[in-house]
């Protein structure tokens, strides 16, 4: 049985346009069957949805921000309404399971929360006689049109972290999503749409290098929004910022988990498994090395162990749920094994070996079985690469100064988290662990959208975060106006100039 291709069109000043197939194929990971087409996209394609977002900036920057709230008020109920229809498509593309992908949409949804305290987020500041008779005010105004690109791994959150934010400050926005996952990212635009937004105020357009490369380089784009891994952000950052953009670059990672000697044993093992394994490990805050500390070796690591070869693993899109799904392609499959393999070689032990996992009622299915390595050493190839799959390094030090020093050797710089009693341990390890999101007996500390999402080094590109305070700040432009006003007597002077 073929299975029918879901339509995968462009939305442009308001029109869902039909593309002519033929693209990048999106794929079900849980079965290995192709769903959709995502098209290829062209510079014709990129400028059209950019001029949509730039002709309908001016009546957007006008609606009253009580206005554009209302709107998203409406989308936020509509998400809500469409929930479990959103996390199905979100599964059916992406592989995770289905608690994962109430996870992606719910965060996806606080971000519409957050952005509808717009009105509040928007006010300035003002001080009366700043000098004699002279008033000072700040205001915040929009920038324009602006441009969200975004990877597989939170089809449906990700797109979430950027235009709510920005529409609601007052942007157009144009959104280029992941080619792997387009279905979910169109399907919650089409409840902005029905929640009354205007055309031309979010467009969508799909495509590869060409179209990234279009607007990142538009004259009328004033800022971009970037998700994905560091080599592709730290080029989006470059070359966004030499044609004049505001660029916010989010890039990959590589999360450290400490767990101490006294740290609870139950607790610790399901946070670290959640934090390794979660979304098959494709997450940009997963745990993916955990540095077991002195006696922690004899009490943590074999629960854990034993808790990893529990996990089963199987097909996401159907009701009895597995504990972790497939990955997101074959490529990305052999990609993680061939990982596995190599560190095997340069001397790292497998005791929890997904490598040969066998999912008879899917076969055809992206599966690689939850994996820990231990005993991985700082010069392994695993220690260095985002794995980007269900691997969990485990390395080993005698105390926690150790354990921080290996920590702060990544170059990356999303996220850490300790295990433990202690709550000396755990300042010590808040204060100087080298990473801007930090986890104290939580395996995931993800910031929520009251929060900046708060990558540091090469997790992250620019000035300010998305989400949060930050991300209001990235979507407007701040405008200082100084005033004094004098008495001329009779009527105003332009009016007295005016009769003249
Ligand atoms: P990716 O970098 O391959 O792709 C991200 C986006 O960039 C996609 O829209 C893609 O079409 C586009 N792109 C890819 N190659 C390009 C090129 N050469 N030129 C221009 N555009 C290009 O990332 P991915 O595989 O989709 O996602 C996984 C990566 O994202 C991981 O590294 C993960 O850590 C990272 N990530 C980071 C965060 C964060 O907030 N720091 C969050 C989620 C994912």
């Amino acid at each position: 049985m073929t299975t029918t291709l879901e339509p995968c069109p462009n939305f442009i000043a308001g029109d869902w346009t039909p593309t002519n197939g033929g693209g990048t194929p999106v794929f079900n990971p849980s079965t290995g069957e192709t769903i959709a087409e995502c098209p290829v996209g062209s510079t014709t394609d990129a400028n059209a949805a950019v001029e949509a977002a730039h002709a309908a900036f001016p009546a957007w920057m006008e609606t009253p921000p009580v206005e554009r709230a209302r709107i998203l008020g409406r989308f936020r109920v509509l998400v809500e309404d469409h929930f479990e229809d959103i996390a199905r498509c979100n599964t059916r593309e992406h592989g995770k399971t289905l608690v994962e992908s109430r996870g992606d949409v719910k965060r996806g949804m606080e971000v519409i929360e957050f952005a509808l305290g717009v009105p509040s987020l928007l006010m300035g500041d003002v001080l009366e006689n700043i000098a004699r008779g002279i008033d000072c005010e700040a205001i915040r105004q929009p920038l324009g049109v602006c441009v969200g690109i975004t990877p597989f791994n939170f089809p449906a959150m990700v797109p979430l972290w950027m235009y709510p934010i920005a529409i609601a400050c007052g942007n157009t926005f144009v959104l280029k999503p992941s080619e792997k996952v387009p279905l979910t990212a169109i399907k919650i635009a089409k409840l902005l749409e029905q929640a009354g937004l205007p055309k031309g105020v979010l467009n969508i357009v799909h495509g590869g290098r060409e179209v990234v490369d279009a607007l990142l380089t538009h004259p009328k784009v004033k800022a971009i929004s970037f998700v994905g891994s560091t080599p592709i952000a730290r080029y989006i950052y470059e070359t966004g910022t030499k044609h004049g953009k505001r660029v916010q670059a989010n890039g990959g990672a590589k999360n450290y988990v400490i767990l101490m000697p006294d740290a609870d044993v139950e607790n610790s093992t399901r946070g670290v498994i959640e934090a390794a394994f979660g979304c098959a490990g494709e997450r940009c805050m997963a745990g993916s090395t955990a540095v077991v500390v002195g006696g922690a070796e004899k009490t943590i690591l074999p629960t854990l162990i034993e808790a990893a070869k529990r996990i089963k693993v199987g097909p996401t899109d159907r009701e009895t749920q597995p504990d972790m799904g497939a990955v997101i392609t074959k490529q990305h499959r052999d990609r993680v094994l061939e990982l596995i393999e190599v560190s095997v070689k340069e001397g790292a032990k497998i005791p929890a070996d997904g490598r040969g996992v066998k999912v008879t009622e899917a076969p055809n299915g992206f599966y690689v079985g939850a994996t820990i390595l231990d005993h991985v050493q700082t010069g392994m190839t695993v220690a260095k690469e985002e794995i980007f799959g269900p691997v969990l390094n485990v390395m080993h030090t005698e105390d926690l100064d150790q354990a921080i020093e290996l920590a702060n050797r990544s170059f990356y710089g999303n996220g850490a988290a300790i295990f433990t009693r202690s709550g000396k341990a755990a300042r010590e390890f808040k204060h100087r662990v080298n990473c801007g999101m930090v986890g104290i007996n939580i395996g995931v500390p993800a910031s929520m959208a009251w929060f900046p999402f708060n990558g540091w080094n090469d997790s992250f590109f620019g000035d300010l975060h998305m989400q949060g305070r930050e991300g209001v700040q990235f979507f407007t432009q701040q405008k200082v106006t100084t005033s004094r006003w004098f008495s001329y007597g009779e009527g105003d002077i332009w009016h007295t100039e005016a009769q003249k």
